[in-house]
Order: structure tokens, then sequence, then C-alpha cells
């Protein structure tokens, strides 16, 4: 069947992938070579030197190509890899427009790795797709989304940019790892990028540091390849199988992240000791409609504030759980619980942080797929601390 045929939850399983043309391997093999034998030379099977392509990795990368409806995958040794190709792409004097309430790390490579190289970077709030206009200049060469953001669950219009993008002829690109190709396909709405870190949802497990980019058009690809092997951030067999394998429950996990989420959020906003819940699946979120048009569901990650806005309390929460564990990162089976101010988000300026709403006693959580009981639980025991 071709990919492009596939239901999502055939896709997640079987798109890109046959069994081992060699052994008849249903899964597929973990090719640990770094090189390949050549008959003569030049003469190979389409594998000539492991940093330029795997075939394990190139299993993973059609997976991930077939899922975000693209036709180019790449995959790199982490997200931040995978982002670093795509700056990239662009030269001293080049300006890119980023979302400004975005992932830390991003935050740091774009303003302490690529300015220094004379790229520069403009920092806006993306709701309102005519500010972006107004930022754009003759040396606007790409824009950077992602939504939902990171940690405010703000929703970005991805097809309302696309068409700012589209007519200024600037390249648009969305970092798609909160909401994975199971809520939203940027690619179908406009984008010509899509970013993810494999670490996350799509690896599922913890277990694993990757990322990878997908793409529609062929010169975009080839010079991504380019940059791919010419850098050469790129992951090891092993870990590909491992997110290959985590790939393939996608769209279980999704669907319970999503239910969970749900309960959680509700049962947040409900509580009297908690000020404000930021989770896009309310009715009364300020992006909801947009969230419904390009979302399937709405997600497990949820923000949320402690009356009184004091850290101690906020840090006496989160020691006190149980279930949840207190840790960076999110998208795994088990809940993960975070401080922004000063886990993900301590690199990002206190005054810049506060503009954005991340403020001392907000949390994060990625509600992960247990029993949504215990999850629940687990909360109202923490919160009966402060
Ligand atoms: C984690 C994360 C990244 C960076 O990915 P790594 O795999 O940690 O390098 C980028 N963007 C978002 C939204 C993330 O959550």
């Amino acid at each position: 069947m071709a990919n492009d045929k596939m239901r999502f939850g055939t896709k997640v399983i079987h798109a890109g992938l046959s069994p081992d043309p060699a052994t008849g391997a249903v899964m597929t093999p973990i090719y640990q070579t770094s090189t390949y034998l050549q008959k003569a030379p030049g003469d190979h099977k389409g594998f000539a030197y492991s940093r330029t392509g795997n075939p394990t990795r190139k299993a993973l990368e059609d997976n991930l190509a077939a899922l975000e409806n693209g036709k180019y995958g790449l995959c790199f040794g982490s997200g931040l890899a995978a982002i670093d190709a795509v700056i990239k792409l662009l030269k001293a004097g080049d300006e890119v427009i980023s979302t400004n309430d975005l992932y830390g790390g991003s935050y740091r490579i774009f303003t302490e790795i690529f300015e220094p190289f004379g790229i520069k970077f403009k920092f806006i709030s993306m709701e309102d797709a005519s500010k972006i206009e107004q930022a754009i200049t003759s040396n606007t060469k790409l824009i950077w989304a992602e939504t939902p953001t990171n940690p405010m669950m703000n929703i970005i219009d991805i097809a309302a940019i696309s068409e700012v993008a589209k007519k200024h002829n600037v390249l648009l690109a969305v970092d798609n790892t909160f909401a994975t190709p199971y809520l939203q396909t940027p690619l179908n709405l406009g984008a010509d990028i899509v970013m993810h870190s494999l670490t996350k949802y799509l690896g599922g497990h913890s277990d694993v540091i990757m990322g990878g980019l997908v793409c529609k058009d062929a010169a975009l690809a080839e010079r991504l390849y380019f940059i791919q092997n010419s850098s050469g951030a790129v992951c090891g067999p092993q870990d590909c199988f491992l997110v290959l394998r985590g790939i393939k429950t996608l769209h279980l996990r999704m669907q319970r992240h999503c239910e969970n989420g749900k309960v959680i959020a509700h049962f947040l906003r409900n509580h009297p000791k908690i000020d404000n819940v930021y989770w896009p699946g309310f009715e009364d979120h300020p992006n909801h409609d947009i969230a419904k048009k390009q979302m399937n569901d709405f997600g497990g990650m949820i923000s949320f504030t402690i009356r009184g806005n004091s850290k101690e309390d906020a840090y006496k929460v989160m020691s006190s759980l149980r279930v949840f564990t207190l840790a960076e990162s999110l998208g795994g089976v088990e809940s993960l619980v975070c401080h922004p101010v000063t886990m993900t988000h301590a690199a990002i300026p206190k005054k810049d942080r506060e503009n954005s709403g991340i403020i001392d006693s907000l949390i994060r959580l990625s509600v992960g797929v247990e029993d949504v009981r215990d999850l629940q639980e687990d909360l109202e025991a923490a919160l009966s601390f402060v």
C-alpha cells in the first residue's frame, strides 16, 4: 500500500518499512556498521559510509517523512542538532523571525551560537500574523515557529503565518515536538520544514536523544542532506531502532496522553489553590478556535500557576509528588513535572521570561499514560501541602 494512502495508525507501523531483504527479519535490523562493501569504486547498494547514510537511519527517516506527509526525512543526534542544520541554510546578514515563547535551548543556540556568526534573530509574539509581516525585511530568510508554545501553551495559526511567509518568499519552519504528527501536520498547513525533538513523544520512552527534520521540496532536502553529511551531527543505528519502535505506538500513546491531559487540566482548573491553567483544550483559551482548526486534539502538556505566586509553594508541590517525576523533558509514557524558571527556561532573561508569563510559581506537566486516577490523587495530595 502506498504510504500516502495509509491512515495514521497504519503509517506509524508500516510507512517506509519493509522486511529486511537479506534475511526476512520483520523488524528493521540495527545496521551497526560504519562502512559498506563496494564491488568497484563507487559501485555499492546506496550506502557508502554511515555518516552519509545508514539503512536503520534511512528506515526511520522514511517513516518520519510519511508521518508528517512530507517526502524527505533527516535524523540527527539531537533536536538541537536538527535546528542547527536548519539555521545553517542561512549566511551572515540573514534574519530570522522566531516565536518569543519558545524552547529555551532553541533560544540559546540562536542567540549564543548563531548571532556571533552574524545571523540576526527577532523574537516576537506570533499570535497575530500581521505582526510578523511588520517584522519582515529584505534580509528575512526564515520564520521559526513553535506551537503549542513552551511552556505557555499558546497556539500559533500555522496556515496564517505560512501565507505571510509565502508572500514574502521566506521559509517557514515549525517545531512540531509538542503536537506530534498525531495532532497536527504543519506541511499540510503550508510550512516548508517540520522539526522534531524525537527525544520526546516520537521516541516516547525517555531513553534516547535524537532529532529530525521533514520537508517536501527536493532542492531544500538536497541542501539539508548536504549539511547533515558535512556537519556530521548524525545519530547511531541503535538509537534509530529505539525511535522506530517508539513510533509504532505513537497513536495509542497520544490518544491516552490527550484523554489524561483533559482530565488533569479540568481537575487543576477547579482546584482552589490554583491560579491559572494553560491548556489549549479549554473553550476560553485565547487561541482555542485555532487549536480546534489545526489540531486533532489538545495533547497532554499543561502548565499552571499557584495562588500567591510563591516559588517555595511551587517547590513544595513538585517535591511532594510521588507519581509525577521531577525532571526535564516531556513526552514519555511516564508523567513528568518541571519548573520552567529554574529548569528549561533558566537561559532566558528574567524580564523576557516574565513578559511571556513564565513566573515563579509556574509548573509544567507532561501528563503520561498512567491510570489518570493515580495522577489526579498525586496532584491532590501534593497541593494539600501549600
Ligand atoms: C527538547 C526540545 C528541543 C530540543 O531537542 P533535544 O532532543 O533535547 O536536543 C527542541 N524543541 C522542543 C520544543 C523541545 O521540547
